[in-house]
């Protein structure tokens, strides 16, 4: 069995966009998918794994225990681990990924031995170039040490809050939280996601994850 991470381990949802691709009245988090808002599917996992589950979410959305999304994704895990200072791990996982599971979530927080972070992702399976702004092609990278992270990320909370505690323009830049811990000169571990654990960005994505979680 993997050693148990420090606790008490607090869950947070950044839950704070528009999802505007989703072309839906409300924000991507609160989009109905399978019967129930898309968020609650989230909170569902964290709830069974966390001591407690912090939800930053648009003003209008707001409940109790939750806090205020911030003007970028990474504010508004900032806004809530400000909320939490007692958390020793922390969990991170966007509301635009429902079919997380518990597995998953806990095979993250078992990799987190040794390291400040330890990552859901997919290893890539197309070739990737890097191209410039005309189309012509830099160079081609070397696919098999590739990944696409995701999220759950999973960090020592000191390491997250030391990530987090760097200027606006800095947080709205990055793409994920792993990336800010890199960053800041931490460690930060892949550890490989069931297909399922994909983002719902677009109204197919939506259709695909209610086909699954019906
Ligand atoms: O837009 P995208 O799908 O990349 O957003 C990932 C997650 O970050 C979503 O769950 C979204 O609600 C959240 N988010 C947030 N605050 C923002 C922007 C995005 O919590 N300002």
């Amino acid at each position: 069995m993997s050693p148990r991470p420090a606790s008490p381990v607090v869950g947070i949802v950044p839950a704070g966009g528009s999802g505007e691709r989703l072309g839906a009245d409300r924000p991507k988090a609160f989009v109905v998918c399978a019967g129930r808002p898309l968020v609650e599917w989230s909170i569902e996992v964290l709830s069974a794994v966390c001591d407690r589950v912090i939800v930053a979410a648009p003003a209008g959305h707001l409940r109790p225990g939750w806090v205020e999304g911030g003007a970028s994704r990474s504010a508004s895990v900032r806004n809530a681990l400000d909320d939490a200072p007692e958390a020793r791990t922390v969990v991170v996982h966007d509301a635009a990924r429902p079919l997380v599971t518990r597995q998953l979530v806990e095979s993250c927080l078992g990799a987190l031995l040794g390291v400040d972070g330890a990552i859901a992702a997919a290893p890539v399976s197309d070739t990737i170039k890097q191209a410039y702004p005309d189309g012509t092609v830099e160079r081609t990278l070397d696919r098999s040490r590739l990944w696409a992270a995701q999220t759950p990320q999973v960090f020592r909370a000191d390491a997250l809050r030391r990530a987090l505690d760097v200027e606006d323009d800095v947080l709205a830049a990055a793409t994920d939280d792993a990336s800010l811990v890199e960053a800041a000169g931490g460690s930060v571990r892949v550890v490989e996601a069931p297909p399922e654990n994909f983002k719902v960005t677009s109204t197919s994505d939506l259709a695909r994850a209610e086909a699954l979680l019906c």
